[in-house]
């Protein structure tokens, strides 16, 4: 039987991240299998936004140090080729007054308290860093300069040319069916439709499509599935990719903007989604009401995108957790099987740390941060990894 020391089930950017710190922690007989085709899951969907503002001190923990390797891909990765799309445009939050805006300039300090510059800044300066905002209902607003988007093909590639550099194998078109366990319940292996793949350690990454663990174990992973609607507009004045990344905590949808192909404004709303039954990455439809709605908003925002026009529009599906948060480690009572799965939106800039830190983990390495505060057990603990804005993806 075909035999490798690890497996890593799913080939989006997590699962891609965690193949290359394997090889590159010294693992160098790694096996990736994938379904469908590298980064043909949610991360093709991704808006790619990278940021440090998190409530929970955990996240910004991985996050910091996450944009710390986007800023030096290729440095991190040691092929001068190597490019992620990183834009620094940096991040500006706005909040009208109220809860809101106490949540705002509380989750500045907890990055601030790790050495992020994060910072409370006037409604002058917020203006001069983007002279289009209309601030007359905002109490606070919230600035990162170091913060900005990046590219999900870039960076997914380049993980996986990286890993297969250091000797990893990543398979397209391979579906694992089933877990392969030893007489003690150890993990011993996959089953795949092509036959049987024995490996000591195995690692799921597959995001909406957890709940096959789920099903081959007989354990209860939490997870629900949310699609979310993003479109694109374009209005008269072009605007350079220097535009920053917009979080707008007073609009009704907490939409999230940022720059799009030089020219265009991409749009996406913080708000809970359409909750669908099943995995499914296939396009929805989206709206043009929905669309006109959003609309508003950003043109109360930013009154020069009154008049634009959509350019684009499609739909992803978050793998939503109870606190928003994902479930990173170990599964609990199967030997050599570890997941990540469930990061609610936000995994896309999570993912050069999830991945060296599922590496550490499944290797028995030490890991850069403790992992417990991620593991399946705090929800029935009740340790959930809640954030001052409640649930959702700014956690
Ligand atoms: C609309 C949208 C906007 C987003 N915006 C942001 C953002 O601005 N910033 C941010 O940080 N994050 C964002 N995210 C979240 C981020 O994109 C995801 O968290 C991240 O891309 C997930 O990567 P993944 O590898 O876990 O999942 P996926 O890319 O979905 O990969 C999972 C892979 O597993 C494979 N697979 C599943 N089961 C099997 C099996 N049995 N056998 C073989 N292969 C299997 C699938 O085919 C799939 O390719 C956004 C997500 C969406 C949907």
């Amino acid at each position: 039987m075909e035999s490798h020391d690890a497996i890593v089930i799913g080939g989006g950017v997590i699962g891609v991240s965690i193949a290359y710190h394997l090889a590159r922690l010294g693992c160098r007989d790694v096996l990736l299998l994938e379904r469908g085709q590298l980064g043909g899951g949610t991360t093709a969907q991704s808006s790619c936004i990278v940021r440090t503002h998190y409530s929970v001190p955990e996240n910004v923990a991985l996050a910091r140090r996450c944009l710390a390797v986007f800023r030096d891909f290729a440095g991190y990765l040691e092929d001068p080729e190597a490019d992620s799309g990183f834009t620094r445009c940096g991040l500006l939050i706005v909040a009208g007054e109220g809860p809101r805006a106490d949540a705002l300039r509380e989750t500045l300090a907890v990055a601030r308290a790790q050495g992020v510059d994060a910072r409370a800044i006037t409604h002058d300066e917020a203006r001069r860093i983007l002279p289009l905002l209309q601030l007359d209902d905002i109490a606070a607003v919230g600035w990162e300069p170091e913060s900005g988007y990046a590219d999900a093909y870039l960076t997914l590639t380049a993980f996986a040319r990286n890993a297969r550099r250091l000797g990893a194998v990543l398979r397209e078109g391979v579906a694992v069916t089933g877990l392969v366990r030893d007489a003690n319940g150890r993990v011993a292996g996959v089953a795949t439709e092509q036959g049987p793949i024995a490996a000591g350690t195995v690692i799921s990454a597959q995001n909406i499509w957890s709940r096959e663990v789920a099903a081959w174990t007989g354990i209860d992973l939490p997870l629900t599935l949310s699609r979310h609607a993003v479109f694109t507009l374009e209005g008269p004045t072009p605007y350079a990719r220097g535009l920053p990344v917009l979080k707008d905590l007073a609009s009704p949808g907490k939409l999230y903007m940022r720059g799009y192909g030089g020219r265009q404004l991409l749009v996406g709303d913080g708000n809970e989604g359409e909750t669908i039954a099943a995995p499914d990455t296939v396009q929805a439809d989206v709206p043009l009401d929905y669309v006109a709605e959003i609309g508003e908003q950003v043109a109360h925002r930013l009154p020069a995108f009154a008049e634009a026009g959509l350019a684009a529009s499609w739909t992803g599906v978050y793998d939503v957790t109870p606190d928003w948060n994902p479930v990173l480690g170990p599964l609990p009572g199967v030997a050599g099987l570890h997941v990540a799965y469930g990061f609610s939106g936000h995994g896309f800039k999570l993912s050069p740390v999830v991945g060296r830190l599922l590496a550490q983990s499944a290797l028995g390495l030490p890991t850069d941060v403790p992992l417990a505060p991620y593991a399946l057990e705090r929800f029935a603990a009740g340790r959930l990894l809640a954030g001052r804005y409640g649930t959702g993806a700014v956690s």
